[in-house]
């Protein structure tokens, strides 16, 4: 199938909006930066998702493949709240060192991450006087400004504001600015979202909008060790929204404001963190190939020293799973982090809180002469694959959209038949002769099956190939039509979204055949 070789972002927004995927937060108000709702189709491929993650990482952990240890990998799930004791945030390092540097802009008002601004230079050596051209990519100041600056330079090249010597800032022309130099030397930005919990609203009453799912997990951990009989090592795992007040949302959904996390906190003595963090380093990137996220499309990477987060030892490792995006391409951008965390957060819980978060484990330490061991108490070490569900869908759908003017319908989603929120459609191939009663006993039973997972749709309307055309362009992998031949022989045909190519089944076959092709 032609497919080309840089997928528009615009269109593939279009396509999300005109099929119900994606929307604008409050679009009849003009929307709200950084907030996205999911349509019908939508909601549904993001419920896919999580149910996909639900299912291989809690219900039947990595589908039943040892870990390490050459055991079955166990995982529970949770469910905490978005608004925890302040104090959770305290001791998680959130409160002081979630901030990004942000730089102002004292002329437009404008603020920007700091590591997100970049510059147009002259592509030969950065002398004379005329300005440097800041920008944020991905957003309109991008083209504008290089408009501008190759105009003043003619030849030009990107490099990061980071890398902008400060002598340099006064010429600096920030986004939409008409005068060089506003932008404010970097300074620190809380991301979390303040509220006042109860009444009275004071400074004492304030909480926080959770930033990331993972310290739920944490502060319950010994809720959970002492109510079930799991042993170390063994994971906890949530879904649920987290909030981050980004300075610079943008890229469609992939840095949004509120936002869903897949999140697993796996618990192992710390001889073994390091076996366990390549396991789920590994795991993870080909769980994501196996839901069809194409692996020329798909990377590992490391991250550098630089880049770890404040809760990162000397040695421990990162690694991002990275999806190429239309707005990143040719480079990647994170849609899961998989980190080694050590004993950082339940150290500091236990610090903070003064409640013994150690974990007693009989199986190891001194052999008795009773042929028991003697036991080790300690803190675990903590392996976090921490996924955005969100970034998961938006990559979904980018890897799925496919242009192909040889069709009915030139633009289409090849998602993987297990997310795609339309399973099945049924058909008949015209609207008489006995044909749409058929189809809509068939639409009856394929529905009854596979329902739950998404929606099954019947429609009798428009000429048959419109209708294949619509359903191409939701993605839904399987159309059934009802013809002439049905009456006679008892049998429909099944075409194949990713081929055209069409199978006669019988009616009575029709669920058994497409169970296993949808992978439920
Ligand atoms: P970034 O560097 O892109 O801001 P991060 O490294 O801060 O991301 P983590 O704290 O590791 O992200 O969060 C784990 C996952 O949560 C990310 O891999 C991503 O998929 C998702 N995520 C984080 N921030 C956002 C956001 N603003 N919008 C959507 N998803 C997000």
């Amino acid at each position: 199938m032609a497919e080309s070789p840089s997928k528009s972002m615009d269109k593939i927004m279009a396509l999300c909006k005109r099929r119900g995927f994606v929307f604008q937060a409050s679009e009849i108000y003009g929307g709200i930066n950084g907030f996205w709702d999911y349509g019908p189709l939508g909601a549904q491929l993001k419920r896919n998702l999580r149910e996909a993650w639900w299912r291989d990482v809690v219900m039947n952990p990595c589908g039943g493949l040892a870990g390490p240890d050459g055991r079955p990998v166990q995982i529970v799930p949770l469910d905490t709240c978005i608004i925890q004791h302040p104090q959770v945030w305290v001791a998680s390092g959130h409160a002081e060192t979630f901030n990004d540097p942000m730089v102002d802009c004292r002329e437009t008002k404008a603020r920007y991450r700091f590591d997100h601004v970049e510059v147009f230079v002259p592509a030969e050596g950065t002398g004379g006087d005329k300005p440097l051209f800041a920008f944020v990519s991905g957003t309109p100041s991008e083209q504008k400004q290089r408009r501008k600056a190759e105009k003043a330079w003619g030849s030009v090249k990107v490099v990061p504001l980071t890398s902008v010597p400060r002598e340099q800032w006064p010429r600096v022309l920030a986004p939409e600015a008409e005068k060089v130099g506003s932008l404010t030397e970097p300074r620190a930005f809380n991301l979390m979202f303040k509220t006042y919990v109860g009444a009275t609203a004071t400074e004492d009453d304030v909480a926080y909008l959770r930033p990331e799912t993972a310290q739920g997990m944490f502060v319950q951990f010994k809720n959970v060790l002492d109510s079930s009989r799991i042993k170390v090592p063994f994971g906890i795992a949530q879904v649920g929204k987290a909030f981050r007040n980004e300075v610079t949302p943008r890229n469609f959904t992939f840095r949004s404001r509120e936002f869903e996390q897949m999140e697993i906190e796996f618990f192992c003595h710390p001889e073994h963190a390091f076996d366990w963090y390549r396991f789920w380093r590994d795991w993870r990137l080909g769980w994501w190939k196996s839901i069809g996220l194409g692996s020329d499309s798909l990377q590992l990477r490391e991250q550098t020293q630089d880049e770890l987060a404040h809760y990162a030892k000397d040695g421990a490792g990162t690694s991002d799973i990275e999806y190429r995006f239309p707005f990143t391409a040719p480079g990647f951008g994170e849609i899961e982090g998989v980190a080694h965390r050590a004993d950082f957060d339940l150290s500091t819980h236990q610090k903070h809180s003064k409640t013994k978060l150690e974990y007693f484990d009989a199986e190891r330490g001194e052999l008795l002469p009773n042929g028991s061991h003697k036991g080790e108490r300690y803190v675990p070490h903590v392996i976090e694959p921490s996924a955005g569900l969100d970034r998961g869908v938006l990559a979904l759908l980018c890897e799925a959209y496919t242009e192909d003017a040889s069709r009915a319908s030139p633009e289409l989603l090849l998602l993987h038949p297990r997310l795609a929120p339309i399973k099945v459609a049924v058909f008949p191939l015209v609207n008489k002769d006995g044909m749409p009663e058929t189809s809509e006993k068939l639409y009856r039973e394929v529905a009854e099956e596979f329902s739950t997972h998404g929606f099954v749709e019947h429609d009798v309307k428009a000429a048959i190939g419109k209708r294949y055309a619509r359903m191409d362009e939701a993605g839904c992998p399987f159309c059934c039509t009802i013809d002439g031949q049905t009456a006679q022989d008892q049998t429909v045909t099944v075409r194949d979204r990713d081929t055209g190519a069409q199978e006669r089944i019988a009616l009575d076959r029709v669920v058994a055949y497409l169970r296993p092709k949808l992978g439920l």
